[in-house]
């Protein structure tokens, strides 16, 4: 079985404040994009899980989130026959895209169907905000509004359509370091998501990127510029908005034409800011996981 994990952006990303447990409240939106990592799984005689990825520093093992997403479904369910699952990395490495969040979700499903446990969408939903508050998300999939700490879901209309370039510079950012350099008492702008969901809902793509924002990006660009001069980059050559996606390294920028995208993918790859530089369009949830094999 060959799946296939997409990225997230987030269009909105705000955060409301922090809970006794330690997590954040957060209110964002959420988009799918057509990129994506592969992640193939088969049965195996061999009992237990076997992992392999093509990227060698991240984890293989029990860390990976692909393995704790298949175990935590194979050891509810008692399944004793094995796995073996290869993991084909495109998506940036903690860039603020969810790549891992989505290989679990892969992960989910496809083991789901290799065993025929029969979980719905919803019942697997339940159980992947056990491995991260976005893994349920990326299982939906699509435009959605993430609340709580992002687990709490609620759908709301395909963003229209639009066209995306993702820029990743050569910089990590941890989510730990996000939090740490965003002070609550100090935010100053933050997207309105609220109008945001009113412009979605009425189509108009030029409104909605005029309240969008994410309350991360002032604590990141302080740290490094390279974020700004890659957004001023975009917006420069044609981006209606261009922002830092989650707790960042990666900006993204919404065209509202593909051929003024790919010239400026062009000249941002010749301006060396970033290190990644993907240009491809928004995910409409149509079907979910179910147009893969
Ligand atoms: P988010 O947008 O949810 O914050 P992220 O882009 O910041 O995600 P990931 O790329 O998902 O972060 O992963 C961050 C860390 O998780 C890495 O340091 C890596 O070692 C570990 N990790 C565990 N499983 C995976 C996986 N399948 N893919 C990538 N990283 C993984």
């Amino acid at each position: 079985m060959r799946l296939r994990a997409l990225a997230k952006i987030n269009l909105g990303l705000d955060i409301l404040g922090k809970r006794d447990d330690g997590y954040h409240e957060v209110r964002m939106i959420m988009q799918t994009i057509q990129m994506y990592d592969v992640l193939e799984i088969q049965r195996s005689k061999t009992p237990g899980i076997s992992l392999v990825t093509n990227l060698p520093f991240i984890p293989s093992d029990e860390r990976n989130l692909v393995y704790k997403a298949a175990k935590l479904l194979m050891d509810e369910f008692h399944v004793e026959e094995g796995i073996s699952m290869k993991l084909d990395k495109s998506i940036p490495v903690a860039a603020g895209m969810a790549g891992g969040s989505s290989d679990a979700a892969a992960a989910f499903v496809g083991v789901n169907r290799l065993f025929n446990l029969g979980l719905s969408e919803q019942e697997l939903m339940k159980r992947a905000v056990k491995v991260g508050a976005d893994v349920p998300y990326c299982i939906m999939r699509g435009t959605a509004l993430a609340e709580g700490i992002g687990e709490k879901l609620t759908w709301i209309p395909q963003v229209p359509k639009c066209y995306v370039l993702v820029g990743k510079p050569g910089v990590t950012v941890s989510t730990k370091m996000a939090y740490e350099n965003l002070h609550l008492d100090e935010i100053k702008e933050r997207p309105d998501i609220d109008g945001m969901i009113r412009d979605i809902t009425k189509g108009d793509l030029h409104a909605m990127v005029s309240k969008m924002g994410n309350v991360f990006e002032p604590g990141i660009i302080g740290r490094y510029p390279v974020i700004q001069e890659i957004k001023d980059l975009m917006e420069e050559n044609g981006a209606l908005k261009a922002m830092m996606s989650g707790s960042g390294p990666t900006v993204f920028g919404i065209f509202d034409d593909s051929d003024k995208m790919e010239k400026a993918a062009a000249i941002l790859r010749e301006s060396r800011l970033a290190k990644t530089v993907f240009a491809t369009e928004t995910y409409n949830r149509g079907g979910g996981f179910a147009n893969d094999k």
